[in-house]
């Protein structure tokens, strides 16, 4: 074959082949999508304006700057299935406790934990993980590295709360990286290391409002955010670093809303629960 019929032949090819991309695109459209929606959960009650000052910085910035921090869950919805973003405080008699479960909020949009497949966890700490107890039917999503953590012996102390997983009764599905949870690329927890071992992110795209990411703790607060600030309690201050970096890169590529779970401020950002983003 001289040189000008192979570049026919090549031609051809490529047209056949972007002709199959149409045809799988179309086969991909024609299907109804999901619905996906959005709720922030209250997952605690607020205390006083912290100095942030004092833990939040290991580089002694922010001397007696108060922010008024918060405790946010997530309700996604996908179609008939459901996710829980975070599992908040513990409900209970501390000042911090959430007022109503995570179960009972869910109840009063008429979800039922056996809707709730997946319960997606940042990270291991105990705002984030007080209430995951309530739904042993659904699929825990948590980075390897924190899983690693809790299934220590030396960390009794969390063991408690994911007996139900660590006894091997409900399903676990330790991250080593990214997960695409639905398998659509509409809900995507990113691996975002640093603060925790196996620390992870929320990407949520969604039709009407657009693209959403969910700091898990990334960050805590607006000007932490803004200056790439490392707590002294991070486990890693170098993956810390790279996993703002990137955050931020998917933030501007997407040119996404981002919501801060722990600062008050972004509450706003999403509709008062029970209504939901679209
Ligand atoms: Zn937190």
């Amino acid at each position: 074959m001289n040189e000008e019929k192979l570049v026919k032949q090549f031609g051809r090819l490529a047209v056949l082949a972007g002709f199959g991309v149409l045809l799988g695109g179309a086969e991909v459209s024609a299907q109804a999508a999901p619905a996906i929606t959005l709720s922030r959960l209250p997952c605690g009650t607020n205390a006083a304006p912290t100095d942030v000052g004092q833990r939040f910085s290991d580089v002694y910035a922010y001397s007696g700057l108060n922010v008024q921090l918060t405790f946010s869950c997530y309700l996604i919805r996908h179609g008939d299935e459901y996710m829980i973003w975070d599992a908040g405080n513990p409900v209970g008699n501390t000042p911090t406790a959430p007022k109503t479960s995570l179960t009972a909020l869910a109840a009063q949009v008429g979800v039922t934990p056996a809707q709730i497949k997946y319960v997606g966890i940042s990270h291991y700490h105990g705002d984030h993980t007080g209430q995951v107890g309530q739904f042993p039917q659904s699929t825990l999503l948590i980075g390897k590295g924190d899983w690693d953590v809790i299934t220590d012996p030396k960390s009794a102390a969390m063991a408690p709360l994911f007996a139900s997983w660590i006894s091997g009764g409900s399903k676990v599905e330790p991250l080593t990286g990214d997960k695409d949870v639905f398998g659509d690329g509409t809900v995507v927890m990113l691996n975002m290391p640093g603060h925790t071992p196996g620390h992870h992110s929320l990407l949520v795209r969604l039709k009407d409002m657009g693209n959403v990411l969910i700091t898990g703790d990334v960050e805590h607060f607006r000007e932490n955010y803004d200056t790439n600030g490392v707590p002294t309690f991070n486990t890693d201050r170098a993956a810390s670093l790279a996993s703002i970096d990137r955050f931020k890169a998917i933030a501007k590529n997407l040119k996404a809303t981002v919501i801060i779970q722990h600062d008050q401020r972004d509450v706003s950002k999403l509709p008062v629960f029970p209504a939901s983003a679209k």
